[in-house]
């Protein structure tokens, strides 16, 4: 009988320790987020509400309205507080955290050739590159980026590997897109990447990355075969320096028959209006990267240009290059290059049209429109909130456009990507100091080679 109290006693403790476990699980499993001054969906049929709520169930946005049941929910108080999409950064390249500060007073050929080239055949390896990406991707999810689009050099299979086993932990929405070669070993890595890490994740996607240019035509060849065998877009550097139409770009896009649906094409500054037409003619997709153009002395963009076209462009940072992963820096600068080049401030993009272009915009050029880019019940729960009673917000005036003039990293409280808290009350989740002094670790080795 004894026996049996025992194991009746033992019985109810565990049972009670699971239940509390359990307990603890739903909290970040039920979300609410109560009465938001401001609640941007960016869905055009939900419009923006105010003092209105946001429930996140499990991985997904559940509803969005007023007067919402806490009921069995963790609750985050809203008010003085802005909900809005997480942003999609569609360029980056997150392992250049390592050489940030590098060649500052180069153009993109100066810098590339003094920062980023050296490195091929180097002994920078898979602890470097997870070094780097693991610093970018917590500085990209305190400054509210949800999905990162991240064009790896991939140097060598270990870097590549580090690099994706990063972007993997960071628990951040990610693209991977691989810089394929015909080198012997790249074919078989991307397939089996493609195999054991991207399917097998629901926040993973991948891309196939290549460098068109007249020098380097049966590597394009070898990516765009590769990008049809797996089905998954090709990404690629295009027109982003005044040196690049020399080297034929556009013809050996079209001659490998790369100028497809779904390309994502980065930069595209010195396009010509035919080469515009072209590229919207097949459906091709646009990062618009303006602190990256603006750092290595590349041009404006023809962004009011491609807007007349229907071209579907998005936001990026493009990673080291432009020395932050501020977004809201990245939007005031899509902003303010159109309107000092023209001296007109109604040019495209307005403040309404980049917050469209660095979420929705961004999810549109990835063709991941169905699951991000607007607080849309049904989409994942990819969001970040922001605290607008801040010295640099407050007071209210224009939310949307000071979300744009006046928002800086510091203002994001919560960043939540596919229903997972990365960023709580104003900082990141993981171990900030240890990650930086990696990084540090790795840029030093970085560093010593590039100074040999
Ligand atoms: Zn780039």
């Amino acid at each position: 009988m004894e026996k049996r109290l025992f194991a009746l006693t033992l019985a109810l403790i565990l049972g009670s320790v699971f239940l509390v476990h359990l307990g603890r699980d739903n909290e970040t499993g039920r979300t609410l987020i109560r009465n938001a001054s401001m609640v941007l969906t960016m869905d055009s049929a939900l419009g923006t509400l105010e003092d209105a709520d946001v429930l996140i169930e499990g991985d997904h946005v559940a509803s969005v309205g007023k007067g919402m049941s806490a009921a069995g929910a963790k609750v985050i108080d809203g008010k003085g507080k802005i909900v809005m999409p997480g942003f999609v950064d569609l360029h980056t390249h997150l392992w250049q955290s390592l050489i940030r500060g590098c060649a500052t007073d180069k153009e993109l050929n100066g810098w590339l050739n003094g920062c980023v080239l050296p490195l091929r055949g180097s002994p920078v390896d898979g602890t470097d590159a997870y070094a780097g990406t693991r610093l970018s991707t917590l500085d990209s999810i305190s400054t509210g980026v949800t999905t990162v689009t991240d064009w790896s050099h991939a140097f060598n299979p270990d870097f590549a590997r580090g690099n994706l086993r990063a972007l993997t932990d960071s628990k951040q929405r990610f693209v991977f897109a691989f810089m394929a070669s015909a080198d012997s070993w790249v074919a078989p890595e991307v397939r089996r990447v493609k195999k054991d890490v991207i399917d097998r994740s629901p926040l993973a996607h991948l891309m196939i990355g290549t460098h068109p240019a007249s020098w380097n035509v049966a590597d394009v060849e070898a990516a765009e075969k590769l990008s049809e065998e797996l089905d998954v877009p090709l990404n690629v550097h295009l027109l982003e320096s005044k040196a690049d139409p020399a080297t034929d770009q556009m013809g050996v896009l079209r001659r490998a028959g790369a100028l497809r649906p779904g390309l994502l094409a980065n930069h595209v500054v010195h396009a010509t209006d035919a080469e515009l037409d072209e590229l919207a003619a097949h459906d091709v997709r646009i990062a618009h990267n303006p602190l990256s153009n603006m750092r290595l002395a590349s041009g404006v963009a023809r962004v009011p240009d491609m807007k007349a076209r229907n071209l579907r462009v998005g936001l990026g940072l493009d990673g080291g290059t432009n020395d932050t992963s501020d977004m809201f820096n990245d939007m005031r600068a899509a902003v303010g290059l159109q309107r000092a080049q023209s001296a007109d401030p109604a040019r495209y993009p307005t403040p309404a049209d980049v917050l469209r272009m660095a979420t929705l915009g961004g999810a549109e050029a990835l063709g991941l429109e169905k699951q991000i880019g607007s607080l849309t019940p049904g989409k994942k729960a990819d969001l970040q909130v922001i605290d607008a009673q801040a010295l640099n917000f407050a007071p209210k005036v224009d939310w949307t456009s000071q979300l744009v003039f006046n928002t800086q990293p510091v203002n994001v409280q919560w960043v939540f990507v596919n229903g997972v808290a990365l960023k709580k009350n104003g900082r990141a989740v993981g171990d900030t100091e240890r990650v930086i002094a990696d990084a540090q670790a790795a840029a030093d080795r970085v560093r010593k080679y590039l100074d040999r």
